[in-house]
């Protein structure tokens, strides 16, 4: 028997989940193409199973880096693939312009290297407007400098894109104001747009326009501090599950793990999980943070180490060595354990570490261990 942690990769979740954003994108009215965003190695979930597993689906795959870009390509991904930082390097324009690329643009220097890499092909481009996020993009006061550029650089570009970030699409200030900005900055500009993610997508669907970005919500958590992703009747796709390795009694007074921060108030069981922070589960979770061992939802209890962390099976007499417990995904979203870490469910998911072995499911075949 190995270490018994695994990660879960539900494949026909995240298809499931890419119908939902294409559901509610197709709302806006517009052309309602959506961006599989697989970003970080697809948030946590292995870019390769996840661009297969919605390659006969996805409008477009969008990431960071050239290289990984390149990797979809070689793997024989067809749809467009959006470099959502843009190229870092002149270089990368020449690898964009044949394998069919689209950077995004953000500074003015940009417009002038494409210019001057005498590309074998035409580039198309995401032009990214800063409409209030204040991280990349083209403030309005440059916008008729950005104008003068594009109308020099349109021989080189095979399309352009005006492309957006919002900044509280799953708060209380909400779309308007940056949708009021950008109505401003592109006014009279009859070219495609490209600004909703996740949250906008569900909360604002006619914001999706042409193109759609939808990360989090493929892989089935939710955008929102207060709204589940389980009422958008979205799926989990990963779920991290593990065995109970030890059990340690302990009386009243009798503390557990570095720290000892959990302090027994009673004779306590005390369930030992082979799961720790090396693989990826949030080492600020404090006492109390939920998890489900045997079917069953408690608590857990002391610091979580580098390699396990403990639980409470008091009230679980049931459970013990070899149970099963889930640290997050089905039975237990992973928003409720990162939300009980302060934090929000993209970290773990993002964190999950190279250590734990994956176990495909809904990939049409029977489960394979990768
Ligand atoms: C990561 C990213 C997205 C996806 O965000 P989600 O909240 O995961 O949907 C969309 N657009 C840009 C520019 C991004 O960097």
């Amino acid at each position: 028997m190995s270490r018994p942690i695994r990660a879960r990769i539900d494949l026909a979740a995240i298809r499931h989940n890419y119908g939902i954003a294409k559901m509610r994108a197709a709302r806006s009215g517009g052309a309602a193409r959506v961006w599989a965003v697989v970003k970080a190695d697809a948030y946590g979930h292995g870019l390769m199973r996840v661009a297969k597993s919605l390659a006969d689906v996805a409008d477009g795959f969008a990431l960071l880096e050239t290289d990984t870009a390149v990797a979809l390509r070689d793997a024989g991904i067809r749809q467009p693939i959006l470099l959502l930082e843009g190229f870092f390097d002149q270089h990368e324009l020449a690898v964009c312009a044949e394998r069919g690329l689209t950077p995004a643009v953000h500074r003015l220097e940009q417009l002038r290297m494409i210019r001057d890499a005498a590309l074998p092909a035409r580039l198309p481009i995401y032009l990214k407007l800063n409409t209030g996020m204040n991280r990349l993009g083209f403030r309005p006061e440059e916008i008729p400098a950005v104008r003068r550029e594009l109308a020099e650089t349109a021989p080189c570009l095979a399309s352009v894109t005006l492309m957006a970030h919002f900044a509280t699409a799953d708060g209380e200030r909400g779309v308007e104001w940056q949708l009021e900005c950008f109505r401003q900055m592109s006014a009279g500009w009859n070219l495609p747009a490209s600004l909703a993610n996740s949250a906008a997508i569900l909360r604002y669907p006619h914001t999706a326009g042409d193109w759609a970005r939808s990360g989090i919500i493929l892989y089935g958590a939710s955008p929102f501090a207060d709204e589940s992703a389980a009422s958008f009747g979205l799926r989990p796709a990963m779920t991290l599950t593990s065995r109970i390795l030890g059990v340690q009694e302990i009386g009243p007074g009798e503390r557990v793990g570095y720290g000892g921060i959990a302090e027994a108030s009673r004779p306590m069981r005390i369930g030992i999980v082979a799961c720790g922070y090396g693989d990826g589960y949030p080492r600020h979770a404090p006492n109390g943070t939920p998890i489900l061992v045997a079917g069953t939802r408690t608590v857990t209890a002391g610091r979580v180490s580098m390699d396990m962390l403990t639980c409470d099976l008091t009230d679980l007499p049931a459970a013990g060595v070899g149970s099963e417990v889930v640290l997050w995904g089905e039975g237990l979203a992973v928003d409720e354990v990162a939300a009980a870490a302060g934090t929000i469910g993209y970290e773990p998911l993002c964190a999950l570490a190279r250590r734990v072995p994956v176990v495909e499911t809904g990939g049409g075949g029977t489960e394979n261990e990768v």
